[in-house]
């Protein structure tokens, strides 16, 4: 009732919401029966929560902030969506995003633009925008979002909340609509790494459902809180902190590391010469996924279809020119064109190969080191129009959180400070599996 209220209160200006869900409450009695009968449940139960509208939950709309979907009800549960209900969560709605997670602003949805609860004029952050914004603004206790270049610690370190994004394939994709299959995770939204640590307790672990997913024990993320920092080695990538940081973000940035000294932490600069031609790849291996996903979304199969057509080309033709904004015609463009022939050489093939190249630098440095950590994001929450008319340079503020996903590692952003009066996020990358590092030094400076 309380989120409930609070959501009444605040949505309205904050809009974080696509959906709330008129059953939550009917949902939270049913746990508090279960509560009070002497029921012994799991650390979630009656606590309430919001899911990225790009998450599949039985009976309920999935719209991926979409026209195409608009009218979309899924018929079954993600994964995560299960394990949650298992965990006796109250999920209390479906949150906005960027048209099927494409944009770091959340101002790519087809439906309304999400505040930040920081500064109303300015941005959540993106593509989980509503999902951030939504625990910023204390309309949840936690939320899910996905992760595809950055789409949950770049909004994380926007609005001031902790945002975590798994390695590949510890969280189950069973459910989360596809954006791009090799890079996409799934992770919580949560006010302190804590919550973080119990949230990712319930929706680790390996689903038979996802080919992808892994089998690694998942141990009980909380053992890693307040856990001694002394003679953990931590690596400053020199290339993290060059040309395009803001001088505000770096100057907390190098206070938080300043924290991390004191608390015992080996600090040493590392680098990663590899990392400038991350955007590039990303957004060559992103779009041309995303291209081949996003084919289903024909106008027979799923979703929105155009009335008046010709015959079944016309049919195609205008429901995709109708049912898809701008940014996403433009990624299904930049993927098709990398991977047709005659390109797919000089384009697609050629991003995989750097992949690897990127893969094994982080390997490496990873020999020397347990963590590394940068900005999360080159600048705090910016302005409503500030980048949306320039593709180019909304792609930058990416420019941190890419590299994380092209190589599968885990990462964090936790909120370390203010510049402007405006939430700054460290980046926290560990190596594969290495959540509960992740978790300790997280733990340890927030
Ligand atoms: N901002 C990036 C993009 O537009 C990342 C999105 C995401 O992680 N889903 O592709």
């Amino acid at each position: 009732k309380l989120c409930l209220e609070r959501i009444e209160k605040v949505d309205a200006k904050v809009e974080a919401f696509l959906e709330v869900f008129e059953d939550a409450l009917d949902t939270a009695k049913e746990i508090d029966k279960k509560i009070l009968s002497g029921e012994n449940l799991p650390d979630l139960a009656g606590i309430p929560m919001g899911i990225k509208d790009n998450i599949c939950m039985e009976g309920k709309k999935v719209t991926c902030a979409s026209k195409m979907l608009e009218n979309f009800v899924s018929p079954y549960d993600a994964t995560v969506v299960e394990r949650l209900k298992k965990n006796g969560a109250v999920i209390l709605g479906r949150l906005n995003m960027d048209e099927f997670a494409m944009g770091s602003s959340t101002e790519n949805s087809a439906f309304k633009k999400t505040r930040n609860p920081y500064d109303l004029e300015r941005v959540p952050g993106g593509s989980s925008g509503g999902s951030a914004a939504a625990v910023a603004a204390g309309e949840v206790y936690y939320s899910l979002g996905s992760d595809t270049g950055g789409s949950i610690r770049q909004p994380a370190s926007l609005c001031g909340v902790v945002g975590f994004k798994p390695t590949y394939g510890r969280v189950s994709r069973y459910g989360l609509v596809a954006f791009a299959s090799s890079l996409d995770q799934i992770g919580p939204f949560t006010r302190d790494v804590e919550d973080a640590a119990l949230v990712l307790n319930a929706i680790c672990g390996k689903d038979d459902k996802d080919s992808t997913s892994k089998d690694v024990a998942v141990e009980d993320f909380t053992t890693y809180l307040n856990k001694s920092l002394k003679g953990v080695k931590v690596g400053l990538p020199k290339e993290y902190f060059g040309e395009g940081i803001d001088d505000g973000v770096k100057k907390e940035i190098e206070k938080a590391i300043e924290v991390l000294k004191d608390l015992g932490a080996e600090v040493k600069q590392i680098s990663l010469p590899m990392s400038q031609y991350a955007l590039s790849v990303y957004y060559i291996l992103a779009s041309s996924e995303a291209s081949s996903n996003l084919a289903r979304f024909d106008g027979i199969r799923y979703g929105y279809r155009a009335k008046d057509f010709e015959d079944i080309i016309d049919l195609y033709v205008k429901s995709r020119s109708q049912g898809f904004g701008s940014e996403v015609k433009r990624r299904i463009m930049l993927g098709t064109y990398a991977l047709s022939s005659g390109y797919y050489d000089a384009y697609y093939k050629k991003a995989l190969k750097v992949k690897t190249l990127i893969i094994n630098e982080f390997k490496k440095a990873f020999e020397d080191v347990n963590l590394i950590v940068s900005p999360t994001s080159p600048s705090v929450a910016f302005k409503f129009g500030e980048k949306s008319s320039d593709p180019l340079k909304m792609y930058l503020s990416d420019i941190c959180t890419v590299p994380v996903n092209i190589a599968g590692l885990p990462a964090v952003s936790v909120p370390v400070g203010f510049s402007d009066n405006l939430p700054v996020g460290l980046q926290i990358i560990g190596n594969y599996f290495k959540e509960g590092e992740i978790i300790s030094l997280a733990h340890g400076i927030e």
